[in-house]
């Protein structure tokens, strides 16, 4: 799970807690993917992430989810995390 970046405004990108906190105040705007757990915007039909076209809309979920994304370290994948 994690944002879906390109539905964001690049310059917030880079800051997770500052993308967070202008999804929490606008929990209106965005949607949690329930394929992966990524939150997208609203206008998102189909998940750039999964595909999926399921949406969980609760606002309640979306500002949990979106403090977990705030403090979840990016990391890449590798072959230890799998094990
Ligand atoms: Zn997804």
């Amino acid at each position: 799970m994690d944002f879906v970046e390109n539905n964001l405004d690049p310059a917030v990108e880079i800051n997770r807690e500052l993308m967070a906190k202008q999804i929490i105040a606008q929990s209106d705007k965005y949607q949690i993917c329930e394929g992966c757990s990524s939150i997208v915007t609203r206008e998102a039909c189909i998940c750039p992430n999964c595909h999926s076209y399921q949406f969980d809309t609760d606002l309640i979920n979306i500002k949990m989810q979106a403090q977990i994304l705030a403090k979840k370290v990016p990391s890449s994948v590798t072959a230890q995390d799998l094990l």
